[in-house]
């Protein structure tokens, strides 16, 4: 696989002080075990440094995700990225981000943070309406949210996203546009909007099930999207992501390493990598990732091989649903004219409706339009089935070499909201 000069790193801090009602990511209430966690994903970074160490180029990007990495100390994490700093090459220029929630943070500890080198603050804010909280489960109110902005600011924090939600059930377009309204004014650099998903395994998911809440209906939750477009585009975001807007310049580096399918190195229980063509992933399980680390270095759990085709189907899956496939990149990378396929097989009211050509100087990029991005789901599924058709099972990529030992199929990457 040819290796993109851009490189990732991601640690999951794996601590919440209360559950959301919604949320399956990995994280424990428990906090009994943060300092040995800290250790243990100490002796993890050495030794996935150690294990990669001929493949890694200087990081893009380092992203502290959860879990709310802002429960560890700014000495904690200060700890963490001396060893990040020592055991990899971290580009000088790195964009280096860390989520807070907003119940969690003092001037003093997000001061404490950009000393040890974080750069972009991420506050999962969800909503302004203090019942939709209530229901979310959230520890913070609208106003903690909105301080935890202005604190950023005085900390010199010069680059802030926060996460907002939509499709609660019983949210009305007036509370949902109040919030928007609210984001925009808080003059943050990027916002994520995402829509409510009843995750498997989740309480939300158990309330579904028993019939304690009803979700919005698809017609009400395109509409909250189309209003959230129409907000944010108007107040100078760009849509980069089916979810995710930025002003000018502020797009999300880590962000766009996944989009890209690029690579990244992962640490801590849960956490997903992609290094060398082959993706894998850490246990799920504090107890059971504390053992991999003593026993093995790292926390790994298992791994997968990407065929070629899986790593085409991917990237192609990944880039339309965001910036847009680039012909540029699907001829170096793949040895196809992405945007000559496309032409000749699908629908031209679909080309003409959905999605836009961007001529530049050096690259054509099809892309999404405002509404391509409201059915992502079945444009990018269309898109796959022709390239399934096209290139059929004869297809070979150029430019890199199949493992034959080692290849299993990959179930294409599904978006996770948080
Ligand atoms: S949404 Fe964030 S704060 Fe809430 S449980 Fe999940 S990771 Fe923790």
């Amino acid at each position: 696989m040819r290796p993109h000069p851009d490189f990732g790193i991601y640690l999951h801090i794996p601590f919440c002080e209360k559950k959301c009602v919604y949320c399956d990511f990995y994280s424990l209430e428990n906090m009994d075990h943060k300092d040995v966690f800290v250790t243990l994903l100490i002796e993890e970074i050495i030794a996935i440094a150690k294990k990669y160490s001929p493949d890694v180029r200087p990081a893009t990007s380092v992203f502290f995700g959860g879990g709310t990495p802002s429960l560890l100390s700014p000495v904690q994490i200060s700890t963490i990225m001396e060893t990040l700093h020592d055991q990899l090459p971290i580009h000088p220029d790195a964009e280096i981000t860390m989520e807070c929630n907003p119940g969690t943070i003092s001037i003093e500890s997000l001061r404490g943070y950009k000393n040890a080198g974080i750069n972009r603050l991420s506050f999962g804010i969800q909503s302004f309406n203090q019942e939709e909280l209530d229901f979310l489960q959230r520890i913070h109110s609208p106003e903690e949210g909105k301080e935890a902005v202005r604190i950023a600011r005085a900390a010199g924090f010069d680059n802030v996203n926060i996460d907002i939600i939509f499709a609660l059930p019983n949210q009305t377009i007036e509370s949902w546009r109040s919030t928007l309204e609210q984001a925009i004014a808080l003059n943050t650099e990027h916002i994520s909007a995402y829509s409510l998903i009843f995750e498997e395994k989740t309480p939300l998911f158990a309330m579904l099930q028993k019939g304690l809440v009803k979700p919005q209906d698809e017609e009400r939750d395109a509409e909250l999207y189309a209003l959230t477009i129409d907000e944010l585009s108007k107040a100078g975001f760009v849509q980069y992501e089916v979810s995710n807007f930025a002003k000018p310049g502020f797009a999300c580096t880590h962000n766009r390493t996944y989009w890209q399918a690029k690579e990244y190195l992962a640490f801590g229980p849960s956490a997903h990598g992609f290094v060398n063509g082959a993706r894998y992933w850490n246990y799920r399980n504090l107890k059971r990732y504390f053992e991999a680390v003593r026993v093995h270095g790292t926390g790994e759990a298992s791994r997968e091989v990407l065929t070629d085709h899986n790593y085409l189907y991917e990237s192609a899956f990944l880039a339309i649903r965001s910036e847009g496939l680039s012909k540029r990149r699907f001829l170096a990378d793949f040895g196809i004219d992405i945007q000559a396929v496309l032409i000749d097989h699908l629908d031209a009211d679909i080309l003409a409706e959905f999605l836009q050509v961007v001529e530049l100087q050096e690259d054509t990029i099809i892309s999404l339009n405002a509404s391509g991005f409201a059915i992502c789901d079945e444009i990018s599924i269309r898109i796959i089935g022709i390239l399934e058709e096209v290139l059929g099972s004869e297809w070979d990529a150029k430019g890199y070499e199949e493992d034959d030992d080692s290849i299993i199929d990959l179930p294409i990457l599904q978006e996770k909201t948080r």
